[in-house]
Order: structure tokens, then sequence, then C-alpha cells
């Protein structure tokens, strides 16, 4: 493999102050929330009927294919039955709608864990709680932890998105979370040291985490350079442990969490609650009031949005996520996930897209050391053979490539195109 031969150098314009200080809104109580019933492909079974009146924290369905995943209503009140509604993949999916009875009433039972649980009961309750990764992928945190290899724990608190600030406020909203949370992941993990991976910038944010683990010899709270995508995991755990992968971290001894979920982990420790409101950075040029703010799973995007204070124009690119790895979807009326962390608006321009220059711009700054023009141009070619050497699937999509190109020209889009026909293997 040959990631990371890219130059890593590139400092982005995070925009970040847009909310970075600002207080974290609540969003409005909503009259209905939607839980989106979607894991990728997997097959969720729903646990109850139109009718049945659920609690926040009760389990209301399950993915229930090799990865188990709970899930719960994130309001008290009806269950209405389900609903298709756009998706972030930009498919009708369904949702199961919940009416709010205003009560917000905890469901009772909710089992905790103490800070002496060992390995095995960690992983279980992961599991028990339906913890996914907040970073963005949502993928099941037990599984990684199913391991006896680990000798790094990374924990990623890096943000590298410009606007996103969700988990820095997060963190410093949950200091005593984050440190239980992170010494559970440490301990379910095995692992001989934890590493966790922040930005040089966050001049603030770092002596406090310092202060937090300073009883913990083996934890390091280790500064990296503010260059995109630092966040991306291959890339963070390259620099801080300077190891290469093929598909999973734990084929070099390490397990990367976000920071944001072992908050979770810690939140769910203390008070047996599942992951049922998120943090969401709502920012962008075409937000009136940007802030991070705080809603039940299930609250639609244009609730989020309102919350601060509307659109400044009627067009706008809607991001689910940053501008850089996020997907643009085309209605608000898409619904915050488990792994939701933002969502960007930005006015829209008509992008009048030139003729490739042949700068190689797309060439050096790809941080997998891809060349996008290259697989674009064999795509469009329809030279499978050519594009296999280019190796699309080592694109990890961070969009540096269609950012950086003078040419205004699509390449990520391209190269996502590329890959699909690579995964499908089809000629065109
Ligand atoms: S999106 Fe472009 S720059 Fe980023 S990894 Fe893929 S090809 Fe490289
Ligand atoms: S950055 Fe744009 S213009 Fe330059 S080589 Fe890549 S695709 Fe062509």
């Amino acid at each position: 493999m040959s990631f990371l031969i890219g130059p890593m150098q590139k400092h982005l314009n995070g925009h970040k102050e847009l909310t970075a200080h600002n207080e974290i809104l609540h969003v409005a109580p909503q009259a209905k929330v939607y839980i989106p019933l979607a894991m990728g492909n997997a097959k969720i079974d729903v646990l109850v009927k139109e009718g049945d009146l659920v609690k926040v924290g009760t389990q209301v369905a399950a993915r229930n294919d090799h990865f188990y995943v709970p899930i719960f209503a994130s309001v008290s009140g009806k269950v209405l039955g389900i609903e298709k509604r756009m998706g972030q993949n930009l498919r009708p999916t369904d949702h199961l709608v919940i009416e709010s009875d205003g009560n917000m009433e905890k469901a009772e039972g909710l089992s905790t864990l103490s800070n002496d649980a060992d390995s095995e009961a960690i992983i279980a309750f992961m599991k028990e709680k339906g913890l996914v990764g907040c970073g963005g992928a949502g993928f099941p945190t037990y599984v990684k932890y199913q391991t006896d290899k680990c000798e790094t724990l990374i924990i990623n608190a890096v943000e590298c998105e410009p606007y996103i600030t969700a988990d820095a406020q997060t963190i410093e909203r949950h200091k005593d979370d984050l440190r239980r949370g992170v010494l559970a992941m440490f301990k379910a993990s095995k692992a001989k040291k934890c590493l966790i991976g922040i930005k040089e910038t966050k001049k603030e944010l770092i002596p406090q985490l310092v202060e937090l683990f300073k009883d913990q010899s083996d934890v390091t709270v280790t500064p990296v350079k503010d260059v995109y995508p630092m966040g991306w995991e291959r890339t963070l755990l390259y620099t801080l442990v300077h190891k290469r992968y093929d598909k999973l971290p734990i084929e070099v001894g390490c397990i990367v969490s976000n920071a944001t979920t072992a908050v979770m982990l810690g939140i769910a420790m203390e008070t047996g609650m599942p992951i049922v409101e998120k943090v969401v950075t709502v920012s962008g040029d075409a937000v009136k009031d940007p802030h991070n703010v705080i809603c039940p799973v299930g609250t639609p995007f244009s609730e989020l949005v309102k919350t601060c204070g509307g659109y400044t124009t009627e067009v706008v690119d809607l991001i689910a996520g940053g501008p850089m790895m996020g997907s643009a979807v085309t209605k608000d009326e898409v619904c915050v996930g488990l792994a939701s962390n933002a969502v960007t608006v930005l006015e829209h321009h008509d992008v009048k897209e030139i003729a490739c220059l042949r700068c190689g711009k797309c060439i050096d700054h790809c941080p997998s050391g891809l060349e996008p023009v290259n697989i674009n141009n064999a795509f469009k070619a329809n030279d499978i053979d050519r594009l296999e050497k280019l190796r699309p699937m080592d694109c990890i999509e961070c969009g540096m490539c269609s950012y950086i190109c003078p040419s205004k020209i699509a390449v990520t889009e391209g190269i996502r195109r590329a890959k699909r026909a690579m995964a499908l293997r089809v000629k065109r």
C-alpha cells in the first residue's frame, strides 16, 4: 500500500471562528422526530408498532446482521409508524416516527457501568448501548475492540474539516465524561498506551486535556499539525505511530476512536443513556447565525437551520457534514442520525468548469498519493485496466483534489464514480 505519500501540508481556512466560541443552542422541542432506520445496507428490525408508548432510551429497533446495533427512542411519546424520507444517502429511507409528548421522560432501569468494569464488560456495554463512531463513519464501536492485538489506542480529537466545531465543544462541556470514556476504551482495548491526537492550534484545550489525564502516565495528549486531512484515521495513525495499514488500524496494532464517541461512552456509563441527542455544527456562509446546536436524534435539518436564524438566501448548497467530506443533500427534511456532526450551508454558485490545465496540483496534494486527474481520464475513457493500476479504491474522498483544482473540475465526484465502477466491475 502507498497511503500517505502525498505532501499532507495543506492548511485550509477552517472558518471555525464562526461557531467555536458561541454557546450551544437547544433546538426547540419538536412535535415529531424521525429516527433513521438505516445503517449502510444492513437490515433493521423494528421492535415497536404504531400506538406504542416509548420513553427516551427505549429500544425501538436493531440492526441484526453480522453486527448487532440497537437503536433507541430519542423522545418520549407515541410511535406513529414508519415513514419514508430522504436519508443522508439521498435515497428514500425508512424513519420511525415518534410523536413527542413533550415530557422527555427517561426509560426506567437503564443499565450503567462502573469505572471498575473489566475489558469484556466494557465491550459488552458498548454493544448493549449501540455505541457507534461519532466522527462521521457510524461504525459499531464494540466491533473494533474485540481483539487482543491492540498495542496503541488513538483517540481522535483532531476535527480537521472546515466549519465543524462540534467535537471541540462536546469535549469542553464533557471533560469528566471524556475521561471516563477514554479510560474505559483504554481498558477495553488492552493497549499499552493511549495517544490523544489534537490539533496544535487548540491552545486552550490542550493544557486542559493534559491536566485531565495527568495521573495517567500511559495516556499522552499529542498535538498534531493543523493540516488537512489530519483527522482521517490513516493520517493520524501514521503521524502518531508512523505505521501504514491496508484495511484496518488493528493490522498495525492500533484502534482509533473519535473523542466524541468516548464522551458518549462516558455519558452512558454514568447515566445509562445511549446516544439519543447530538451536538451538531450548523455553519457556513448561507446560514444567518452559525452555532452548534443540541437536538434529539431524528430532528430534521430544517429545524437546526431555523434555530440558527434560517437561510440567508433562497438557493443554498446543503451538506450533511463538512464541505470536504460531507455529502450534498437536496432537501432539509433529512434528519440528524447517530453519526451526524454538522450541517454546512453554503451560498450556491454556478461553478464554470474549464478544461484541465494539466497543472498536476490534484496529484501534488492527494494525501493518498493518487493521480486524481489520471483516474478521471481513465474512467472517462472506460479504460478499466489502467483504472485498476491507478488504485481509485484507495481514495478516501477527502475532497482535496476538487478543492485545489484551478479549473473547478469536480475531480472527487469523478473518483467516486470510478470507485463505484470498480466495485461493480462493470464496463460502461
Ligand atoms: S478525494 Fe482526491 S485528493 Fe482526496 S484521496 Fe481521493 S483522489 Fe486523493
Ligand atoms: S488540479 Fe485540475 S486542472 Fe490541475 S491537473 Fe488536476 S484536474 Fe487538471
